[in-house]
């Protein structure tokens, strides 16, 4: 009886980890599956006998630390201006949501902060870096558009220094505390811990320039949907440096699920009649002169493609055969996102016709 329960526990953990294995292996061998089984078998009892007392300083740190480490390093752009660089890629448990770029600008009299990222602790994080390099309060965070890896981190900016949280219309309208946006999902339990959603205290209905400590920024809002129906950017007419939000990403597709083509085209021809030498992208790592090529050339050839596949009587089943944009075929997020906006365009464009 006892050799028999034994048996059916050796054979179910055999069992179960043949089924993890068929979905990242088909080609295993019963024999490779057994050696796992095998392997992963004399390993737990090992762990488990590890004492405290008996672990390596570093690590007992690690045991104790409940924080995840976003490992950040703030990039110098410009004169007075330093940005965070996030991965090319979607938000997973690994990157923790930093797959976005957050800015700070210091004047005499404190920090602005473009986008404050996706959690409340990265905001901590990145602003630690930040009193290294000045020792001096934010005073006021710009949000550029209502997806929530780029102003998650608000509420530390608010509890740190009363900071004033300055943005579109769309976040106070669509987000309250409690709401378990994209990020409370995905983030790993570490990094999203302590975030709360709060409140702008100024919605931006149209340009203003806002002067803080000998620095000059102009606020920008949309008038049409573009990357969302309610976008906001920054330039700085003396510094000539340009924070896009997601209306330019390079370095992957962007995600059209928001957004439209038109308004992307009218919000890029806007930034390319202002005389700016930097251009900081919501997501992407150029931020020279070619900044904003990649997105005028993927809505240009959205909108021709499709606007012709229309005229040769392409209906929404076929558009994606049809209009594939292969020049991209290579950028991040290829393959997750642009047969996507593909479709979400041909519904725009279509209606145009
Ligand atoms: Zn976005």
């Amino acid at each position: 009886m006892k050799k028999f329960t034994i048996l059916s526990i050796v054979t179910a953990s055999l069992l179960s980890v043949a089924t993890a294995n068929e979905v990242t292996n088909q080609d295993s061998t019963i024999g490779d599956i057994i050696k796992t089984a095998v392997k992963e078998t004399k390993v737990t009892p090992k762990l488990k006998q590890i004492r405290l007392e008996e672990t390596p300083i570093e690590s007992q740190k690690e045991i104790k630390s409940d924080v995840f480490d976003y490992k950040l390093e703030a990039k110098k752009v410009a004169e007075n201006v330093w940005c965070f660089f996030g991965a090319l890629d979607k938000p997973t448990k690994e990157n923790a949501g930093y797959m976005v770029n957050s800015c700070y600008i210091k004047t005499d009299n404190g920090y602005l902060a473009m986008d404050s990222g996706p959690s409340y602790q990265f905001a901590k994080q990145s602003y630690e870096v930040m009193r290294k390099i000045a020792d001096l309060p934010v005073k006021y965070v710009v949000n550029s558009h209502e997806h929530d890896d780029h102003w998650l981190g608000n509420d530390f900016f608010k509890k740190e220094f009363n900071a004033t949280l300055i943005g579109p219309e769309s976040i106070n309208k669509n987000y309250k505390d409690g709401d378990k946006t994209r990020m409370y999902n995905i983030l790993p339990e570490n990094a999203i811990k302590g975030t709360h959603i709060i409140d702008l205290d100024q919605i931006v209905k149209e340009a203003f320039t806002l002067t803080l400590g000998g620095e000059e920024f102009r606020i920008i809002p949309m008038d049409v949907k573009a990357h969302t129906g309610d976008d906001v950017f920054i330039y700085m007419p003396k510094r000539k440096v340009l924070f896009a939000g997601d209306l330019v990403m390079n370095g992957r597709i962007t995600s059209g699920r928001h957004g439209s083509v038109m308004g992307q085209l009218k919000a890029l021809a806007m930034m390319q009649k202002l005389d700016w030498k930097v251009l900081v992208p919501g997501h992407g790592f150029i931020t020279d002169a070619r900044a904003m090529d990649e997105a005028n050339l993927y809505f240009k050839l959205t909108k021709e493609r499709i606007l012709k596949a229309i005229d040769e009587g392409v209906d929404a089943t076929e558009i994606n055969e049809v209009v594939k944009l292969i020049e991209f075929k290579d950028k991040a997020m290829y393959d997750i996102l642009n047969a996507h906006n593909i479709g979400f365009a041909f519904d725009e464009l279509e209606m145009l016709e």
